[in-house]
């Protein structure tokens, strides 16, 4: 590898953040991590390795190759197959050992009639719809459609699960869906209908409506040390960081245009540093003239518009040196770039930033 700007992921960190979780969650509570889409940009398999390390008890992937990608890698832990998969897709989940999520009776069926073939019992999580509107069946429908799923004789029924929209703006919501995945559970349970796990706590909840817990909980952003909210007491420490080395730096005279579209003029004689990063490496064309980047330890602004693989930095008269480091993500000295602060300036969300640095750009680990 020779271009000179990479990801580092702290997997010390990732773990320092798992623990805080269980310390949160009480000992009989399981805990699934969510490493789905690469673990965040995280790289799902170094991070499944180290969650496993520590006692994780489930992986949450978004679809069956990531699950089997997880199999390849001798990871035997319980994997939970959160999104929807089509029913003719359902041989895997018996060749890995996989737990499928069911919001359908085609679903449910195709998997039976595969069990039934093999003569191999399957687990399964019911999805429940109760407020999302995406996967699950429809909570008012939920009671109907489990009770119709127990004739299949070849499904096991380990648990039933819901998810959040609002967990970090909308207390009243979000503990009505909470009261709806309950009464579900109680009257199944009148039916003596007994599944073991009820879970529906990603990180928000988690951390904030503990009577979300339940039997398992869910978090995927506070494990990469992520924050779903601002100024919070709790404290996580960042696992991603970006950096990448000053490749050429160069005198150029006041009122000189800096790349594409001339948004950025020098307002005097100054040093203009180029850095090997650009939106093809999913640091977003938006960053252009407002994101920082660290160099020894002080704060510089991109000048003009990021390129598809380079963007530079007026750092006046300071006087670089070509392969020092800059870090465009993460901490240089006391100084500190959180994946919340470029968030915030392209208008998304921490998730989509390190998911688009991830599937881009080279990674290594520490402790390697
Ligand atoms: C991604 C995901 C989570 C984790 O959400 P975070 O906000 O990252 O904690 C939990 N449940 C489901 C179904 C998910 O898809």
């Amino acid at each position: 590898m020779f271009r000179p700007a990479w990801l580092e992921i702290n997997l010390d960190n990732l773990s320092d953040n798992f623990k805080k979780i269980k310390k949160i969650v009480s000992p009989s509570v399981k805990v699934l991590v969510c490493v789905k889409k690469d673990a965040y940009g995280h790289g799902m398999i170094p991070v499944s390795k180290r969650l496993v390390k520590e006692g994780v008890d489930y992986l949450g992937v978004a679809d069956i190759d990531e699950a089997i990608r997880l199999r390849k890698e001798k990871i035997n832990k319980p994997i939970l197959v959160m999104g929807a998969v089509l029913p003719k897709d359902v041989e895997p989940f018996f060749k890995y050992d996989l737990v499928a999520s069911i919001s359908n009776w085609e679903l449910a069926y195709a998997l039976e009639k595969k069990a039934k073939y093999f003569n191999k019992k399957i687990k399964v999580h019911i999805k429940v719809d109760t407020g999302m509107g995406r996967l699950g069946v429809l909570y008012t429908q939920a009671y109907d459609f489990i009770k119709r799923l127990t004739k299949l004789k070849f499904l096991e029924l380990e648990g039933v699960f819901s998810h959040f929209p609002l967990a970090e703006t909308d207390p009243k919501f979000t503990l009505k869906q909470i009261e709806r995945l309950k009464e579900l559970k109680q009257k199944l349970l009148n039916s003596k209908i007994n599944i073991p796990l009820y879970h529906c706590a990603n990180s928000s909840a988690t951390l904030f409506y503990k009577e979300s817990h339940l039997d398992m909980v869910r978090p995927g952003l506070v494990i990469y040390g992520l924050y779903p909210k601002k100024n919070m007491d709790i404290k996580f420490k960042p696992v991603m960081s970006l950096k990448a080395r000053i490749v050429l730096v160069k005198r150029l005279p006041k009122n000189f245009g800096i790349s594409y579209g001339h948004t950025y003029y020098t307002k005097k004689d100054t040093n203009i540093a180029v850095i090997p990063v650009g939106y093809g490496d999913g640091y977003f064309r938006k960053f252009s003239n407002k994101a920082f980047v660290l160099i020894r330890g002080r704060r510089f602004r991109i000048a003009g518009r990021i390129c598809m693989d380079q963007f530079m930095v007026d750092v006046g008269n300071l006087k670089l040196k070509i392969g020092e480091e800059v870090v465009l993500l993460g901490r240089q000295k006391k100084e500190i770039i959180l994946a919340e602060e470029l968030a915030f300036i392209s208008k998304t969300i921490p998730y989509e930033i390190t998911t688009s640095l991830g599937s881009h750009l080279p990674r290594i680990y520490i402790p390697s």
